[in-house]
């Protein structure tokens, strides 16, 4: 067979699976309301978690860095792309996120997969939770180290898979916040089964930067794990923070080790330093605009209730992503399209990203939604359910 049959065949099978992905075109900015092909929708699937992807003093930092910066980084950070303004945002982000050092890389992807291949090889194990981010999980594989995945959440099936590794090394990965959940894994009780069993913790704080704890300082510090307790912090810039990047956290030594070791941080061209400047911008109005976590909490309370009132099927989630299980990977995709005529987007998440028979319609809500935006969705998905959509 040549490659176009190969490919062809392949292709169909995702489509009588119902796991045909498709993209939508947008037109403006991410905000509330995306416009598509003409038409306005109520957008509640985007990880803009507090309405900063378009904020005016974002746009202002990123246009005021391009006349400094220019446009291109020009080369990676070890060549000559690492400029002040990526100086300056890590040294920002480790004091956020209570951390000695951070280093930027050019996305949350590449941080993950190069953490990881830096810090272990073959003679080493590595302990990811079943439902971790596919970055973790690659990660983890390219790694070249024994990869085992242990109970969503449950740390006493980590311990025991510690205490029966003989690996040199032993890291255990963890979301912080689940990405296609929302629930927050138990941090403090992995920390501690870490330091009994000797081995190093890393969280990716991808939905948890920004939202949780203190000024959104992020999952570690809102439950008090200092530098030695959770040693390698991943956060990103794309999400809450409404830029593009991310970055590792944590010790000097530890961020020493990525700049000489981190195969994605060395072998790719640096962030745009306007991008850098937006971010920091983006990490002052965590600051000065707290209201931001505090009405995405409202919002998030207002929506469980009525929700839950309902009886519609939450799952059990304490932040921004608020997914309701649907099970089945085309009725998944009929809900999700049935709300899109009504005008509003939430993409229905399917196998491989999810397990079998878990598609779920991931609804995510953000500071810059108004309580009659979650009211509409509530009414639409009301609406639903009367037609036998959302029963289980
Ligand atoms: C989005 C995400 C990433 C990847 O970050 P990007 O910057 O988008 O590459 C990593 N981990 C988790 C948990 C994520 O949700």
């Amino acid at each position: 067979m040549n490659l176009e049959q190969v490919l062809q065949a392949r292709l169909q099978q995702r489509r009588d699976q119902s796991l045909y992905r498709q993209r939508i075109t947008t037109a403006g900015p991410q905000q509330t309301v995306l416009r598509s092909q003409g038409r306005d929708y109520l957008c509640f699937t985007s990880n803009d978690y507090l309405g900063l992807a378009n904020h005016p003093q974002l746009i202002a930092a990123m246009q005021s860095a391009a006349q400094t910066y220019g446009v291109g980084s020009g080369a990676s950070h070890l060549v000559c792309g690492h400029s002040e303004a990526h100086a300056e945002l890590e040294l920002a982000l480790a004091k956020h996120t209570g951390r000695s050092r951070a280093v930027l890389f050019s996305s949350g992807y590449m941080a993950n997969v190069g953490v990881l291949g830096a810090l272990l090889d073959k003679t080493d194990g590595v302990f990811e939770d079943r439902l971790n981010h596919a970055s973790l999980l690659d990660g983890g594989l390219l790694s070249g180290a024994r990869l085992q995945r242990y109970r969503h959440n449950d740390a006493e099936d980590l311990q025991q898979r510690l205490r029966k590794s003989k690996a040199r090394h032993k890291l255990v990965a963890t979301d912080s916040v689940f990405s296609m959940d929302g629930d927050i894994a138990p941090l403090s009780q992995l920390a501690q089964v870490c330091q009994a069993e000797n081995a190093w913790l890393m969280l990716d704080d991808a939905h948890g930067l920004g939202v949780l704890g203190p000024q959104g300082a992020g999952a570690a510090v809102a439950v008090g794990l200092n530098e030695e307790q959770a040693p390698i912090y991943m956060g990103t810039l794309g999400k809450a923070l409404g830029c593009y990047g991310a970055f590792v956290a944590g010790s000097d030594t530890l961020v020493e080790a990525m700049v000489q070791f981190a195969r994605s941080y060395i072998y790719t061209t640096a962030i745009p330093p306007a991008v850098a400047a937006a971010s920091l911008a983006a990490l002052n109005l965590l600051h000065t605009e707290a209201w931001r976590q505090a009405h995405l909490q409202q919002l998030i309370s207002l929506f469980r209730g009525y929700a839950q009132a309902m009886d519609l099927p939450l799952m059990d989630s304490p932040t921004a992503i608020q997914p309701l299980m649907i099970g089945d990977a085309n009725r998944a995709l009929q809900v999700s399209q049935a709300l899109q005529d009504m005008g509003i987007l939430v993409t229905a998440i399917r196998p491989p990203t999810v397990p079998a028979n878990s598609a779920r319609l991931r609804i995510t809500l953000t500071a810059g939604h108004s309580q009659t935006q979650v009211e509409q969705l509530l009414e639409a998905l009301g609406k639903l359910q009367q037609q036998g959509l959302l029963s289980p």
